[in-house]
C-alpha cells in the first residue's frame, strides 16, 4: 500500500467526523477528512454539551475553547407552562463522576471550528472541502472513496478504513445498502433565537427548561449570547407560513407577553426523525453520528451520542491499527453503540417528548408527581441525572459483550 493510502478516510466534517479525525490524529494515525461543503456551517444546531462529552473532548484538547466560550449550567428544570417549576435537577451531584458536573451551553459550530483548526495544524491531517462522497467500495486491504467536486470533476481516494460521519442523509450508509428504519415525528420543530433576556423576565427560570403543556409544550435554552425557544408546529403549514415574521412574533408573545416586539436572530423549522441504522459496520467501513442514528432534540443527546460513537470507534480502530486487536473488535463497537442509540438516546428522547406533550390531566399529574418524587430522593435524583447526562450509558458499555 502506498504511504498516501496508509490512512483512515473520514467522510463528513460535522462534530462527529471532526472529533473522530482529531482522536485518530492524537493516536498517530494519518487521516484524510473530506467534506461536501466549501466551508463549515455556522447555523444554530445542537447547543448542549453533556458532562461525559466534555470529559472526552478534554482528553483531545478540545474542551478548553468551549469552556471559555460557553455557559456552565449545573441546573435544569422541568416546568409546567401554567404553574412554573415542577422539578429542578442538579448535575452538581455528579462531581465525583466527572470533571464537568454541568451541561455546557455552547453552539456546535464552536466545537467544529476548534476541531478543524486541530486537524489543519496536524502534520498527518489532510482536509478536503468541496468533496462530496458519491460512492464507496472496499476489498480485503483497503477502501475506495469517490467524490465529486463542484465543477463536476471526480477524485478517488484510497485508505485502510473509512468512517461515514456524513450526517442524516449519509451517502456512505446508502452505498452500503444499510437500512435506516424508524419514524418521522409528526410535528415540525420550530427553533427561534432571540436576545430577549428570559432569565430577567422569569427570575426562577433555569438556563435549560423543558416546559410541559397540554396544548403547546416548549423548551427554553440559553446560549452564551441568545435564548432559544423550541416550539412544536403544525406540519400542514409551509415553511413560509411557519417562519412568517408576524406569526413568529405572535408565537413569542404567547410564550411571554412583551411590550416591545421580539428581535429574532435566527429561525429554523425542521423535521425530526427517530431512526437507527441496522448495521454500523460493514468490513472496513463504519458509520457514526447522525449517519447511524437520529432522534428528537429533547434532552440534547443527538450530537453528544454521536461524539461518544466517535470516541468508542476510534479507540477500537487505534488498537486495530497498532495490531493489538483484529477487525472483529468493530463488531463490539456496533453492539455497544447501537444499544445506546436504541435503549438510552431514543428511549429517553421519546419519553421526554411524551412527558412534555401529555394532555390527559391525570397522566400529566402522574408525570409531575414522579419527577417531584425523584428530586426529593437523593439516590433517585443521582440515578436520574446519571442517565440524562449520558454517563450511565457509558458505564453500562462494559456489560455489552
Ligand atoms: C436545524 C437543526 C437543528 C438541530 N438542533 C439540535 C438541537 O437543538 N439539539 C441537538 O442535540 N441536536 C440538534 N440537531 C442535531 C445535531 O446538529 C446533529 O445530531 C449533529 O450535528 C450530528 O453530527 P454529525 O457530525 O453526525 O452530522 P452533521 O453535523 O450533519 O455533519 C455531517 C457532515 O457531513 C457532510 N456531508 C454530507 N454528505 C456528504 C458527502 N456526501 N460527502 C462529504 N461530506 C458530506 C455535511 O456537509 C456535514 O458537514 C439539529 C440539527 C439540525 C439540522
Amino acid at each position: 500500500m502506498a504511504a498516501s493510502e496508509d490512512r483512515v478516510i473520514v467522510a463528513g466534517a460535522g462534530p462527529v467526523g471532526l472529533v473522530a479525525t482529531v482522536s485518530l490524529l492524537r493516536q498517530g494515525i494519518p487521516v484524510t477528512l473530506v467534506e461536501r461543503t466549501p466551508d463549515l456551517p455556522r447555523d444554530l444546531r445542537a447547543s448542549t454539551f453533556h458532562p461525559p462529552t466534555l470529559d472526552f473532548l478534554d482528553r483531545l484538547g478540545l474542551a478548553a475553547p468551549l469552556r471559555a466560550q460557553g455557559l456552565k449550567c449545573p441546573l435544569w428544570q422541568f416546568r409546567d407552562r401554567e404553574t412554573g417549576v415542577v422539578a429542578e435537577f442538579d448535575l452538581g451531584v455528579l462531581a465525583d463522576e466527572t470533571d464537568h458536573p454541568y451541561r455546557l451551553q455552547c453552539e456546535q459550530w464552536k466545537l467544529t471550528e476548534a476541531a478543524r483548526a486541530a486537524v489543519e495544524d496536524h502534520p498527518d491531517g489532510t482536509f478536503h472541502t468541496d468533496f462530496a462522497v458519491e460512492d464507496v467500495g472496499q476489498d480485503a486491504d483497503r477502501v475506495t472513496v469517490t467524490g465529486v467536486r463542484p465543477d463536476g470533476s471526480r477524485d478517488t481516494l484510497h485508505g485502510r478504513y473509512l468512517i461515514g460521519a456524513d450526517g442524516a442523509r449519509s451517502v456512505v450508509r446508502k452505498a452500503l445498502n444499510v437500512e435506516f428504519p424508524g419514524l418521522t415525528i409528526p410535528e415540525i420543530f420550530l427553533s427561534l433565537s432571540t436576545p430577549f433576556a428570559y432569565h430577567e423576565a422569569i427570575p426562577d427560570l433555569a438556563n435549560i427548561s423543558y416546559i410541559s403543556d397540554p396544548d403547546e409544550w416548549l423548551v427554553l435554552l440559553r446560549t452564551p449570547t441568545l435564548w432559544r425557544v423550541l416550539l412544536p408546529t403544525d406540519p400542514s403549514l409551509s415553511d413560509d407560513e411557519i417562519l412568517d415574521p408576524a406569526t413568529v412574533e405572535a408565537r413569542l408573545q404567547a410564550v411571554l407577553p412583551s411590550d416591545a416586539p421580539y428581535e429574532v436572530a435566527h429561525k429554523t423549522a425542521y423535521r425530526v426523525h427517530e431512526r437507527v441504522a441496522d448495521r454500523y459496520v460493514a468490513g472496513r467501513i463504519f458509520l457514526a453520528g447522525d449517519a447511524a442514528h437520529l432522534n428528537n432534540p429533547l434532552g440534547g443527546m443527538g450530537m453528544n451520542g454521536g461524539i461518544h460513537d466517535a470516541v468508542n470507534l476510534t479507540e477500537k480502530l487505534g488498537r486495530i491499527w497498532r495490531g493489538a486487536a483484529d477487525l472483529s473488535e468493530m463488531d463490539r463497537y456496533e453492539r455497544q453503540r447501537r444499544k445506546v442509540a436504541i435503549e438510552t438516546v431514543q428511549a429517553q428522547a421519546l419519553k421526554n417528548r411524551e412527558m412534555l406533550r401529555e394532555s390527559a390531566p391525570e397522566k400529566r399529574a402522574a408525570f409531575h408527581d414522579e419527577l417531584r418524587a425523584i428530586t426529593a430522593d437523593p439516590a433517585r435524583h443521582r440515578a436520574y441525572v446519571m442517565r440524562s447526562s449520558m454517563l450511565q450509558s457509558l458505564h453500562d458499555l462494559d456489560r455489552v459483550a
